[in-house]
């Protein structure tokens, strides 16, 4: 289970955040929607301190964070429990995809190379990568280069994977791709949280729908209450105008 409470997050003056609280299920797939500026990136980036709420707390499992007086440690153990998908893929420009993919594993996690190298061939064939090991990130597509930051994502085995806008740096044409992996992922129980702007996306593949608008949950629940009967009226402009 994911747990944050009472997050707040201001840059300077500007409240980004204003007190959100969100439960997310172990297994479940949230799809995280609202206008450009709500606060979404930002709140993903808070559930692994990429981004360091002002106050509130977070919890991933058995562990809970309190933002206010958190240690080195304590930030250390909330990243391992999480992966994140970045829009820009963020690989290393000089390494090979299937040394992408063991990175965070020798490094991190300490596994032996032989045992990091296993795992990292199974995730990338997982993607449909498995052909791609020796290639650069240069040499791929920008939908190639994204599932790799999936496999590597999907190889530290965390307890969620976060999704920052996965597709929005794609060619049109590279999305679905991309969104059939997350799918295909989706369907072996990993807790997701996902923001993007991918409503086909969100309708089929999420469990649950969170609406946010200028730093609040505005609604939340199941997609298909959401899309067809939302409570809120900024919550039915927002999808009249977008889908
Ligand atoms: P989009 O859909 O356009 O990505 P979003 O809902 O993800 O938008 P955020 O990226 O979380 O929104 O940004 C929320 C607000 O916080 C915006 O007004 C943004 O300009 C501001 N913001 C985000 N990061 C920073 C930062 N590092 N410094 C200052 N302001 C920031």
């Amino acid at each position: 289970m994911i747990k944050m409470a009472n997050i707040t997050k201001a840059f300077g003056k500007h409240e980004v955040l204003k007190g959100i609280n969100l439960t997310v299920k172990k297994g479940e797939v949230v799809c995280i929607l609202g206008p450009s500026g709500s606060g979404k990136t930002t709140l993903l980036r808070c559930i692994n301190y990429l981004e360091k709420p002002n106050q509130g707390e977070v919890t991933i499992g058995d562990f809970t964070i309190n933002c206010k007086r958190p240690n080195k440690q304590d930030i250390h153990t909330l990243r391992k429990k999480t992966a994140m998908v970045f829009q820009h893929y963020n690989l290393f420009k000089h390494k090979t995809v299937l040394e992408n993919v063991m990175e965070g594993l020798v490094i991190v996690q300490k596994q032996s190379k032989e045992t990091a190298r296993q795992t990292s061939i199974q995730m990338l064939e997982k993607v449909g990568l498995g052909s791609k090991l020796d290639a650069y990130p240069s040499q791929l597509s920008g939908g190639q280069q994204q599932r790799v930051g999936i496999a590597r994502a999907l190889a530290l085995n965390p307890e969620v994977i976060l999704f920052d806008e996965p597709t929005s740096a794609l060619d049109p044409e590279l999305v679905g791709e991309v969104l059939e992996v997350i799918q295909k992922i989706a369907k072996e129980g990993i807790t997701m949280i996902v923001v993007t702007h991918e409503m086909g996306f969100a309708r089929e593949v999420s469990n649950h729908i969170v609406f946010m608008d200028q730093g609040v949950i505005v609604e939340e629940g199941r997609p298909q209450d959401i899309f067809s009967d939302a409570k809120e009226e900024r919550t039915r402009q927002f999808l009249k105008r977008i889908t």
